[in-house]
């Protein structure tokens, strides 16, 4: 990939982190009373305006992001970040905000990709981070029921030590598992690599808690009981879900939990092309098998998956350099180089997971597949939460990363990939960079799947605009084939001018009107989602970052306008340890 993009490694001098003490803060936009007011409720300690807190609470972990951080080219900064430790305290957070016309941005790892915490530009009105990081328990868990009651701010690795110590799993891995919450995943219809198995959080979360403000005394708490099903209207549960704070804060949510399996196995199976590996995803979809992992990567990816894959010495080296080959010319592959790496995973009791190995196998053999046991299973197991982070790596040396990804019905998987590609070379070629697209298909479902394009490029003089160009090039490519805007990024700001296309005008009226209709003052995450107007054309109008500076990292030589709060050091200290560690990663 890197030769592709023309990165030469040998060559490509990185360029130093950004330095903290050279960004532009300015100061932040709070009455002192109102701090004293939020500091009352929480602690003096957990409602801080220290400078490095709200720098890590303003964006996430976009390509975009990144780079306006590097560049020094953050346009407004939240003003105060704040710490409640249980749902009284959210309440009372919400109510003294709507007292004060303050806005609240709900803040869970700050991993979203999507442009979900930034607040807008233009904002006058006090912008509160509210950091759900202290709700971070299993309350309890219904054995009988197999449903846990687990608060919204936990991190991934921290609620399934949890749930794993009393022998439950809630079976949701995305890659951002490490430095993301539950609350964040409702709030943006995440999916993890399992979700064959165990659904999407939109099905493992069945109950929620929303805190709304309180009206006539009556608390603002919305509550969603943890049911399997329910025909009581249209879902306000769904409406929560994906809402990325535009209805309130989200406390704790019952999800489904499962008993940790037995025998869990990734297998790696190689298709002699592209299409074989969808046409056999498919059809293991429609059978009665039920694997947990269904992903298979293009050629470009499986090359790419290979190229990365760690040493191998001894057998290993023997098998892979001169069995495999071997055995791929004997059935007839011609061209390796078009050869698709696929990984699927079994969970269960040991003879369910043999059983659906089983069902799987006969498909796969039917499409001309070869399994390769479960070796660059184990390898991909172990740094499938490592991959994403290469987009750091690339930055430090000039050139972008990125990820997008589209579902789709299974009619339209090759018409849209086959788009995708074409729409982003051609975006390629119009800013006269050389460029990388590559993709998977995975999280499968019976009448279609999502498909994950990852592309890459060394910066030219305009790295925003050029992002800009790629980037649109292939959001227009999925609507117009068929695809959503996203399958489990959600909308932010950074999708949301093509959510008219994807949901219709009429959709996007609905969702203003509810979003209108309960929040009239703005006071929850304004603009995500749906845009303050519709937008003329799917043309994001967006800034273009300092463009040397966003090349170079965060060497404007700006100094901080404001240094740290003398009252908020100890704050700092206590609470930005985690949260500083996942904004460096
Ligand atoms: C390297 C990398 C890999 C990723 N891989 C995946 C993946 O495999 N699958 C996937 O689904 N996503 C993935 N993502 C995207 C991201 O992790 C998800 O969008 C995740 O769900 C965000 O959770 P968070 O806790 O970080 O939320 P944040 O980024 O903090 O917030 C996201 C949005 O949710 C709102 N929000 C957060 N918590 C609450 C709450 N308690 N109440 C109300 N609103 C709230 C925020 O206001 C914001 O609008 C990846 C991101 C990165 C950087």
């Amino acid at each position: 990939m890197l030769k592709a993009v023309g990165l030469d490694l040998h060559q490509a001098q990185p360029v130093d982190p950004p330095v903290f003490d050279d960004l532009s803060i300015a100061g932040p936009v709070v009455k002192q009373a109102f701090l004293k007011t939020l500091q009352g409720i929480v602690g003096a300690d957990d409602a801080t305006i220290d400078p490095m807190e709200r720098v890590v609470h303003t964006y996430g972990k976009s390509l975009r992001d990144l780079v306006r951080m590097r560049a020094n080219a953050v346009e407004r900064y939240v003003d105060v970040v704040v710490y409640p430790d249980d749902e009284q305290q959210v309440q009372a957070i919400v109510d003294a905000a709507v007292a004060e016309n303050a806005v609240i941005i709900p803040f869970g790892g700050g991993s979203n990709i999507a442009g979900s915490l930034e607040p807008r530009s233009e904002e006058k009105r006090t912008v509160i981070s509210l950091d759900l990081g202290r709700l971070n328990k299993v309350v309890s868990i219904d054995e009988t029921s197999g449903l846990a009651r687990i608060q919204a701010g936990v991190l991934g690795p921290d609620m399934e030590e949890q749930l794993g110590a009393q022998g439950w799993t809630l079976g949701h891995f995305p890659d951002s598992f490490t430095h993301s919450t539950l609350g964040g995943w409702v709030a943006t219809r995440s999916s993890g690599m399992q979700s064959d198995k165990y659904g999407d959080i939109a099905d493992i979360a069945r109950g929620l808690r929303v805190v709304r403000p309180s009206t006539d005394g009556r608390s603002g708490a919305l509550v969603i009981r943890g049911i399997p099903s329910a025909s009581n209207g249209p879902s306000v549960r769904e409406m929560i879900l994906g809402s990325e704070g535009r209805l309130g804060v989200i406390t704790e949510v019952t999800v489904q939990v499962h008993r940790i399996p037995a025998k869990r196995d990734v297998y790696a199976y190689f298709f002699p092309n592209w299409r074989a590996g969808v046409e056999a995803m498919q059809e293991v979809a429609e059978s009665d098998a039920h694997p947990s992992i269904t992903r298979v990567s293009d050629a470009r990816e499986s090359g790419f998956s290979l190229a990365t894959s760690k040493e191998r010495h001894g057998f290993d080296k023997f098998a892979a350099d001169t069995v495999l080959p071997f055995l791929m010319r004997r059935k007839g592959w011609k061209n390796l180089e078009d050869i698709c790496l696929s990984f699927i995973g079994y969970e269960g009791e040991e003879s369910y997971a043999k059983r659906q190995r089983k069902l799987v196998e006969a498909i796969i053999k039917k499409h001309g597949g070869l399994g390769v046991g479960t070796g660059p299973g184990v390898l991909y197991d172990q740094k499938k939460f490592d991959t994403p982070y290469l987009r750091d790596f690339l930055l430090d040396r000039g050139a972008a990363g990125d990820v997008s990804e589209s579902a789709m019905p299974w009619s339209q998987v090759i018409p849209l990939y086959d788009a995708v590609v074409a729409a982003a070379e051609k975006a390629f070629d119009e800013i006269g960079i050389q460029g990388w697209i590559m993709a998977h298909l995975s999280h499968s479902y019976h009448s279609g799947a999502c498909l994950y394009f990852t592309f890459a490029f060394v910066f030219g003089d305009d790295p925003i605009g050029e992002y800009d160009t790629v980037k649109r090039a292939i959001q227009q490519a999925f609507v117009d084939n068929g695809g959503s805007i996203s399958h489990h990024h959600g909308v932010g700001v950074e999708h949301s001018p093509w959510l008219e296309q994807d949901i219709s005008p009429e959709g996007v009226a609905v969702m203003r009107g509810l979003f209108e209709a309960t929040d009239p003052a703005g006071t929850f995450n304004p603009r995500k989602i749906v845009p303050d107007v519709a937008p003329a054309a799917a043309a994001p109008a967006r800034r273009r970052a300092t463009t040397a500076a966003a090349k170079t990292g965060a060497k404007t030589g700006a100094k901080a306008a404001e240094k740290k709060a003398p009252d908020t050091k100890a704050a700092e200290k206590k609470s930005t340890t985690r949260r500083t560690a996942a904004a460096r990663s």
